[in-house]
């Protein structure tokens, strides 16, 4: 199962793709997540990328599709991915198509998580992760189940990105709209595209992405 999850930032993508993960034993490939261990690790990528990233645009196409390329050939993605934050552009699905069809592969199922825009700043600005897991969490809607410990590993410590600001999530809005959200038609004019309600509580969001993923063939 290759499975991609859009919306904008802020939908839940990274939240639902780690419960998708452990589920469905699929591993969550999220661009977002390379290109900031690029930036902590001071790599010629990360250097290239970080300027970017903290004012809210887009990395270049070359740089996300070379790590995806390199990502998708190892052993654990054989049995399937989910694509988290990839891809953003057109050209990006597009590279992403041709990188596929070297194996006779294609996505199977692509799913929209739709939110309202207006309730995004909120959700983004009080996001938090465990910085051990990863596992995500929320000032408001998801705060662990003891204060102050991951409910996932038990880490005591956490992080919250740089980029999640009012004034950078305006640009990433931006980008969202203007180059992001043209991968819908073109994923619905193959008939792969599914939508779930990404206003819905957590745990319904994933309902509906189950059955979304149940409802696809495999290849
Ligand atoms: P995310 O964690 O998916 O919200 O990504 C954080 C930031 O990383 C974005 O605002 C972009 O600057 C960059 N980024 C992540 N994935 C991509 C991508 N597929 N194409 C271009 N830039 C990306």
């Amino acid at each position: 199962m290759k499975l991609i999850l859009l919306g904008p930032p802020g939908a839940g993508k990274g939240t639902q793709a780690k419960r998708i993960e452990r589920d469905y034993g699929l591993v969550q490939l999220s661009t977002g997540d390379m290109l900031r261990a690029a930036v902590a690790a001071g790599t010629e990528v990360g250097r290239q990328a970080g300027e970017v990233m903290a004012a809210g645009r887009l990395v270049p196409d070359e740089i996300v599709v070379s790590i995806i390329g390199e990502r998708i050939v190892l052993p654990d993605c054989a049995k399937g991915f989910i694509l988290d934050g990839f891809p953003r552009t057109v050209a990006q699905a597009e590279s992403l198509d041709r990188l596929l069809a070297e194996k006779e592969r294609r996505i199977d199922r692509v799913i929209e998580i739709a939110v309202d825009v207006a309730a995004l700043v909120e959700r983004i600005s009080g996001r938090f992760s465990c910085t051990r897991c990863g596992a995500a969490y929320h000032d408001r809607f998801n705060r662990p189940q003891v204060e102050g410990v991951c409910d996932v590993c038990g880490g005591a410590e956490f992080t919250r990105r740089q980029d999640d600001n009012a004034d950078t999530v305006a640009a990433r809005l931006k980008a969202y709209r203007e180059e992001t959200a043209p991968l819908l038609p073109y994923y619905a004019a193959r008939g792969v595209l599914r939508s779930v309600d990404g206003m819905a509580d957590i745990d319904e969001v994933t309902r509906q992405l189950r059955s979304a993923i149940d409802g696809s063939g495999d290849n």
